[in-house]
C-alpha cells in the first residue's frame, strides 16, 4: 500500500468483492478435480473508490443487498477483500449488528465492562467511564437487569453509549439506531456530531434517509456494488427517494420529462441535480404547475390540476401554524373506470433535510373501521370521469419552516402503492411563525378525506367538518340481525335511565361494603352514574347501584349475549387456545392452575362465572384427574358453555349447592367480583361450599392509587353498571379477611401499567361501542364526538410518551390484574 496522503480517515481505492457461486456444493469439488471453472461469480463490490476525510459524517444508502454491510465489514477488518487497497486511519468502534459481543444472560453492567473490554479499553477506564455510559443510555433503573430483558431500544440504547464511549477515531454504525426511540435517536446524532467535532470520522448505514439528510455531511449511494452517486446529503438523498417511488411504483407509461433519475450523476459528479429543478426556481404564480420531471403518471386516472388552500379557500403558499393546509387534485379518467374506489396519499417532508414528517394516506383504515366495512365508509367509491379529491389537514400542526408536498392517486387498497399518477417533492409550502416561538415535533397529522364527484360529495369522519351522528348511524345501520339494542350506550341509557328509574329505585350503600365503615363518600360520574369511595380502605363504589332484576336485564339484553354469541361461542368452537378468551393472559391462567394443583393435588374445581367458561375449559384440559364444574346463573352462558366445550355446568346458587351436599376443593372466580355490589356477600356464600383446606382464587381488575388519585372515570378499570365494585390489593385482602377466615392469603399484581397517562383524556365520552353481530363479530368502537383539537394534539402526546413511561408506571403503581389467592381455614 502506498504511503497515506492527505488528511482523510478511511480511503477505499479500487475496492472489490467477488464472491463465487458454485449452483450445486459438488461443483466446488468438480472444479479442484477437474481445474475447470464451475463457478458463477457475484460481485458484491465492484471497483469502489471514494475518501472520507477527518470529521466527516458520511452516509451509505442502498436497497438490500447493494453491498453496504459488505463494504463496512472489510472496512472494519471482518471481511478480506477481493481486489482493491483500504487505508483506516485510527481506532475503530464499529456496531455492526445490535447487541454484538453482548451476552444475553449479562446484566447491563457486566456488559458495559466486557463490552468496553472487547472495544479495546482497560478495566480502569471502563469503570471510569461507567457512569456516564449509563447516564447517556438512560438505563440506570434497569441496568442491574439481564440484557435479554431488555427491549430491541433499550439494547440499541446500551450498545451505543458503550461504543461511543472509547473515544473513538471512526465511528461505524450499521442500522443500530433504527431500534432505538425518537429522543434517544436525537441526543444519539449530538454524540455523533460532538465527537466529530474533536477529528472523530463517523460512517453511517440506514434506510432512513431523514436520518441522514440530518446528520452526515456527505451520502453515499451503493446500487448493486457499485458508486451510484456520492456527495452532499440533500442531493443524493433526493435522488434515491426519488429513484425508490419509481421502483416501488412499477409505472406503466411514466411521462417524466427529465432526466432518468441518477443516470448522468456519477460518482463525483457536479452539485446539480439533474432529476429536480430547485425550489427556488419556482416562480409563485406557477408554484402549483408540478415540475414536470416529477411526476410519474400510470393512468387511467390522471391528475390535471393540484390547488394548495388555506383555511378561507385561498391558494397560496404561506401558512400560519394552526391554519388548515387543503390540498385539492382534481382529476379526470381517461379510459375505463377501474373497479377499485379511488384513494389520495400525500406526505409532508422538512425542505432543509426532506425529513418525512407526516404520510397520511385515505387508503388506510381507521381504527373504527375493519375489512367488512372498509368499502363501505362514504368517502370512499369508485372514480368518475371527472372529480376533485381533498386532504384536509386542520389543523396544520407544523412548526414554521419550509416543507415540500407531495401527493398522488391511487387505488384505495390498503398496502397498495400503485399509483395511477403521484407527485413527488412538486408543491413547496412555508409556515410562518406568527411571532410565537415553537419547536417541532412529530405528530399524527389529522386528515380529513373527502371525494367530490358527479356522485356527490362525501366526506371523512376524522375530522373537520364530522357529522358524528351520521356516521355512527351509517356503522350502526350494517347490523344484519337488530338486536334490541344498536349500541352498548344505548343500552346503558335505555335499561339505566328511561327505563331503570336511576336514582330512584336502585339500592343505596350506607357504608363501605368492604370494610363497613360509614367515612364514605361521593367521588366521581361516568355514563352520570355516581361512585363512592371509601375513607377508611379507599374501596370504589356504585352508589346507588342497580337492583337485582335491573342487573340480570343488563347481562340478558343486547350486547352481553351478542359477545357470547358472536364473539367467544365461535372462537371457543374453532378449538383455539384464543387469549381473546380470556380477561387474564394465559400465563396468569396456567399459574393459578398450577398452584391449585401443587396445593391440593387432586379434587373438585367449581369455577364461578367468567364467560362461557374458557377458564374452566383449561383448568379441565390441563387437570384431566380433576372434576371441573361451571357454575354461573346466566343462561345464555350456560348454553354457550355446554356448546362451546360440552362443560359441566351447575346453575345453582351457592346455597341451592350446599343444600345439594356438594363442597368443593377449589373455587375460582375469575373477573366476577368486580360485577357484584355486595363482594363481601359472595365469598361468604360461596366459603360455604368450599372445604376446609380448599383454596379460593379472585381475580379482578386493579383500580390502582394513581387511578384512584388521578384518572378516576377515565381509568379503564371503571366501567359501569357492569363494573359495581373496584378493588385494590389491600382493600381486597382486607374484604377476604372479613369474609373468611382464610389463612395463607397471597396477592399476585400482573398485566400492563394500571395507570396511563392516556388516562387522563375521558376518551369514553367520544366513544360507544356497537353491539357484535352475525357481520360485525368484534365488538367495534363507534367514535360518537369528535375531539377538540387541542384534545387530540394531547393524545398524540401521551400516545408518544407510553413507550417512555409504561415501564415507569409499572413499577410505581403496579398493573391492571389482581389476583388473590387464600386457603380457607
Ligand atoms: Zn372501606
Amino acid at each position: 500500500m502506498s504511503e497515506p496522503k492527505g488528511d482523510y480517515s478511511i480511503r477505499v481505492a479500487n475496492l472489490s468483492k467477488v464472491y463465487r457461486v458454485y449452483p450445486r456444493p459438488l461443483d466446488m469439488l468438480r472444479e479442484i478435480v477437474q481445474r475447470s471453472p464451475h463457478h458463477t461469480e457475484f460481485a458484491a463490490l465492484r471497483d469502489v473508490s471514494f475518501e472520507v476525510k477527518r470529521g466527516d459524517v458520511m452516509g451509505i444508502i442502498g436497497l438490500n443487498g447493494s453491498g453496504k454491510s459488505t463494504l463496512l465489514k472489510i472496512i472494519t477488518g471482518t471481511l478480506d477483500k477481493t481486489a482493491g487497497e483500504v487505508d483506516v486511519r485510527g481506532r475503530v468502534s464499529a456496531i455492526l449488528e445490535l447487541g454484538t459481543g453482548f451476552h444475553p444472560e449479562y446484566t447491563g453492567r457486566e456488559n458495559i465492562l466486557t463490552g468496553g473490554l472487547c472495544l479495546g479499553m482497560t478495566r480502569d477506564e471502563v469503570m471510569r467511564k461507567m457512569d456516564g455510559i449509563i447516564d447517556f443510555s438512560g438505563l440506570r433503573e434497569f441496568i442491574d437487569r439481564p440484557f435479554k430483558t431488555y427491549s430491541s431500544g433499550m439494547q440499541a440504547r446500551l450498545t451505543f453509549a458503550t461504543a461511543t464511549s472509547i473515544d473513538p477515531d471512526i465511528l461505524i454504525i450499521d442500522e443500530a439506531l433504527a431500534a432505538g426511540d425518537a429522543a434517544f435517536v436525537q441526543r444519539s446524532f449530538s454524540r455523533i456530531r460532538q465527537i466529530c467535532k474533536s477529528g472523530c470520522t463517523a460512517l453511517l448505514v440506514s434506510h432512513s434517509t431523514g436520518m441522514l439528510g440530518q446528520v452526515c455531511n456527505r451520502v453515499l449511494w451503493l446500487d448493486q456494488g457499485s458508486i451510484h452517486m456520492i456527495g452532499d446529503p440533500l442531493s443524493v438523498i433526493r435522488q434515491y427517494d426519488l429513484n425508490i417511488h419509481h421502483l416501488v411504483s412499477a409505472y406503466r407509461n411514466p411521462v417524466r420529462t427529465g432526466v432518468e433519475p441518477g443516470d448522468s450523476s456519477r460518482a463525483g459528479a457536479s452539485k446539480s441535480e439533474p432529476g429536480i429543478r430547485p425550489m427556488s426556481e419556482f416562480d409563485p404564480a406557477t408554484l402549483y404547475q408540478a415540475a414536470p420531471h416529477s411526476v410519474f403518471r400510470a393512468g387511467p386516472v390522471i391528475i390535471e390540476r393540484v390547488e394548495l388552500l388555506n383555511q378561507h379557500g385561498q391558494a397560496t403558499r404561506l401558512f400560519s401554524p394552526w391554519d388548515s393546509l387543503v390540498i385539492r387534485a382534481h382529476y379526470r379518467c381517461d379510459g375505463e373506470i377501474p373497479d377499485d374506489t379511488l384513494g389520495m396519499a400525500m406526505s409532508l417532508n422538512r425542505k432543509a433535510d426532506l425529513l418525512a414528517i407526516c404520510h397520511g394516506s385515505s387508503a388506510n383504515p381507521d381504527s373504527y373501521e375493519d375489512t367488512a366495512h372498509y368499502n363501505r365508509v362514504p368517502f370512499r367509491k369508485k372514480p368518475s370521469h371527472a372529480g376533485v379529491m381533498e386532504a384536509r389537514l386542520q389543523p396544520l400542526q407544523l412548526a414554521p419552516g419550509e416543507y415540500l408536498v407531495s401527493l398522488g392517486l391511487l387505488p384505495g387498497v390498503p398496502g397498495n402503492l400503485q399509483f395511477y399518477e403521484y407527485h413527488h417533492f412538486a408543491y413547496e409550502i412555508a409556515v410562518h411563525s406568527g411571532g410565537a416561538s415553537q419547536t417541532a415535533g412529530f405528530v399524527y397529522p389529522l386528515v380529513h378525506w373527502s371525494h367530490n364527484s358527479s356522485n356527490g360529495v362525501y366526506e371523512s369522519p376524522t375530522a373537520g367538518a364530522v357529522k358524528p351522528a351520521d356516521w355512527r348511524e351509517h356503522l350502526l345501520q350494517t347490523t344484519q340481525e337488530p338486536g334490541q339494542y344498536k349500541s352498548i350506550n344505548e343500552e346503558i341509557d335505555s335499561v339505566c335511565f328511561r327505563e331503570g328509574g336511576y336514582p330512584n329505585g336502585w339500592l343505596r350503600h350506607q357504608h363501605c361494603p368492604c370494610c363497613l365503615s360509614t367515612r364514605i363518600i361521593s367521588a366521581f360520574l361516568k355514563f352520570n352514574l355516581e361512585h363512592w369511595v371509601c375513607g377508611e380502605c379507599d374501596f370504589v363504589f356504585l352508589n346507588p347501584y342497580p337492583p337485582p332484576q335491573l342487573l340480570d336485564r343488563l347481562y340478558n339484553a343486547a350486547y352481553y349475549p351478542a359477545v357470547r354469541r358472536f364473539v367467544e361461542l365461535p372462537k371457543a368452537k374453532a378449538g383455539r387456545e384464543d387469549a381473546a378468551l380470556f380477561s387474564y393472559p394465559i400465563s396468569v391462567m396456567l399459574r393459578i392452575i398450577e398452584e391449585a394443583r401443587s396445593s391440593v393435588g387432586t379434587g373438585r374445581w367449581l369455577e364461578v362465572g367468567g364467560g362461557i367458561g374458557s377458564f374452566a375449559h383449561l383448568v379441565q384440559q390441563r387437570l384431566p384427574d380433576w372434576s371441573v364444574f361451571f357454575n354461573e346463573t346466566n343462561r345464555v352462558s350456560l348454553d354457550a358453555a355446554r356448546e362451546a366445550y360440552g362443560l359441566a355446568t351447575l346453575s345453582d346458587s351457592p346455597a341451592e349447592l350446599k343444600a345439594r351436599g356438594l363442597e368443593f376443593d377449589v373455587i375460582s372466580a375469575i373477573d366476577v367480583l368486580e360485577h357484584t355490589p355486595d363482594p363481601c356477600e359472595f365469598v361468604r356464600q360461596y366459603l360455604q361450599v368450599l372445604r376446609p383446606g380448599g383454596i379460593l382464587v379472585i381475580g379482578v381488575p386493579r383500580f390502582s392509587r394513581l387511578n384512584r388519585l388521578i384518572s378516576q372515570e377515565s381509568s379503564s378499570a371503571v366501567i359501569p353498571p357492569y363494573h359495581l365494585s373496584l378493588f385494590n390489593e389491600h382493600n381486597l385482602v382486607r374484604l377476604l379477611n372479613r369474609a373468611g377466615p382464610f389463612e395463607n392469603v397471597r396477592v399476585w399484581v400482573d398485566g400492563i401499567p394500571a395507570f396511563t397517562l392516556l388516562d387522563f383524556v375521558k376518551t369514553w365520552q367520544h366513544w360507544d361501542i356497537k353491539v357484535p353481530d352475525a357481520i360485525q363479530d368484534q365488538p367495534t368502537g363507534v367514535q360518537v364526538t369528535p375531539y377538540p383539537e387541542h384534545v387530540s394534539r394531547w393524545l398524540n402526546a401521551l400516545g408518544a410518551a407510553y413507550e417512555l413511561t409504561r415501564d415507569l408506571f409499572l413499577e410505581v403503581d403496579g398493573g391492571s390484574l389482581l389476583t388473590v389467592i387464600a386457603r380457607k381455614k
